[in-house]
């Protein structure tokens, strides 16, 4: 999964996504345990979230619950930011090769 296309079949669209990212010590809502739990896309979510993201409540999943799975699976976190440096990364080597 490469990208967050799916989630706009998500059941979080049109929510508030303050509900899915609680505070420091916060409980996870029920408004988003609830959402997550019903949605359509929950398995496309958590294959994206377990690679991509640190914070936050994605795919019926918690942050801690998320680092646990990485270490099980010893899947490395890559975040959205990085990999858009690497698809800049890509473009420009695209690029050179084109030129050349
Ligand atoms: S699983 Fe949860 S966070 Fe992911 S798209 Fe669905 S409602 Fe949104």
């Amino acid at each position: 999964m490469t990208n967050l296309h799916f989630a706009v079949n998500g059941a979080c669209q049109g929510m508030d996504s303050a509900v899915f990212f609680p505070g420091r010590g916060e409980k996870i809502s029920d408004e988003a345990v609830k959402a997550c739990g019903s949605c359509p896309c929950q398995a496309q979510c958590l294959d994206w979230a377990v690679q991509h993201e640190s914070v936050g409540y994605w795919g019926g999943t918690s942050e801690k619950t998320r680092r646990a799975m990485r270490k099980h699976l010893k899947i490395r976190l890559v975040s959205p930011s990085m990999m858009a440096e690497l698809w800049d990364r890509e473009w420009w080597l695209d690029e050179r090769v084109r030129a050349s």
